[in-house]
């Protein structure tokens, strides 16, 4: 029989995090492979939380990296930008590395999906890979998971810390782990990559080339014009207050995309996404 190896792949997102304390405390006997596919695109906050919860747990996170760059892909797809439909950056970036380190051996696979969340996680199809999601079969919860990195002394990643706009009265923040460009922001987190990640977001704005955007029919340079950031903060500030006054909660994405007719379509998808528990957990 080949060697049975169990692998956590930590995202930089607060549930992967979670996880790691979570199996310390329940299967202290089984020993893990603590991994990060680094796409080489994320942000600083992300290595930041990486290297506090090595500090936290006393472990070692191998950071796997792709075979090929951002930068070099997209030349490959003639500049075609990635998009909610057409994820090539999560296969390249992050599956094909997966599948490659996980050659060797039978895999068990540790992902953080929630007992709140309905999705699936990744399923290959190979006999020896198995997907284990112990928050689902232990009924771990969003607020357990935020129990947990407080009682371990390592709270949310940074980008979750809330901006506070005086002029227009709103708060907000980065909602997910990732890529600084990904495009399954909202606009206001775009805003949020311009004003706390200036260097990162005109970096995002170099690869829209060829008449391709990260936001649909509007390039970065053009979103970063005064009157758009204050359309988006209007719009962002009228959503929340509905939001308050119908008790919408965060993440009910279908509920978002009804009051805001610009936002991707596609959008929907991400809450069901196998993928996304690569970049997002
Ligand atoms: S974080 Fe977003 S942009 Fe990066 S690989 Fe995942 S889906 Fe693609």
């Amino acid at each position: 029989m080949s060697e049975i190896r169990h692998i956590l792949s930590i995202s930089g997102g607060k549930d992967s995090a979670a996880l790691a304390f979570h199996l310390r405390d329940t299967r202290p006997d089984i020993e893990f492979e603590y991994v990060f596919f680094d796409t080489g695109e994320e942000l600083p906050e992300t290595y930041e939380y990486l290297e506090k919860l090595e500090r936290a747990l006393g472990i070692k996170i191998e950071y796997i990296h792709p075979k090929k760059s951002f930068e070099k892909l997209l030349q490959q797809y003639n500049n075609f930008l990635p998009s909610p439909s057409e994820r090539w950056c999560t296969r390249h970036l992050k599956l094909e590395a997966l599948i490659d380190y996980v050659k060797e051996g039978t895999i068990y696979n540790y992902v953080g999906i929630r007992a709140d969340e309905n999705r699936t996680g990744l399923i290959p199809h190979r006999e020896d890979f198995k997907t284990i999601m112990p928050f689902v079969e232990d009924g771990i919860t969003l607020n357990d998971v935020k129990r947990i990195l407080n009682e371990n002394g390592i709270g949310l990643p940074k980008y979750y810390e809330k901006v506070y706009d005086k002029e227009f009265d709103i708060t907000y923040n980065r909602t997910r782990s990732g890529c600084y460009f990904c495009f399954f922001m909202r606009q206001i987190e775009w805003i949020w990559l311009l004003e706390k990640h200036p260097e990162e977001y005109w970096k995002a704005a170099k690869f829209e080339q060829g008449g391709y955007t990260w936001i649909r029919d509007m390039s970065l340079e053009e979103f970063a014009k005064p009157v758009n950031i204050a359309r988006v903060k209007e719009s962002y500030k009228k959503y929340e207050e509905y939001k308050k006054k119908h008790k919408i909660k965060n993440g009910t994405m279908m509920e978002e995309m009804a009051f805001l007719a610009q936002h991707d379509q596609d959008l929907d998808n991400f809450e069901n996404d196998q993928f996304c528990s690569m970049c997002a957990l």
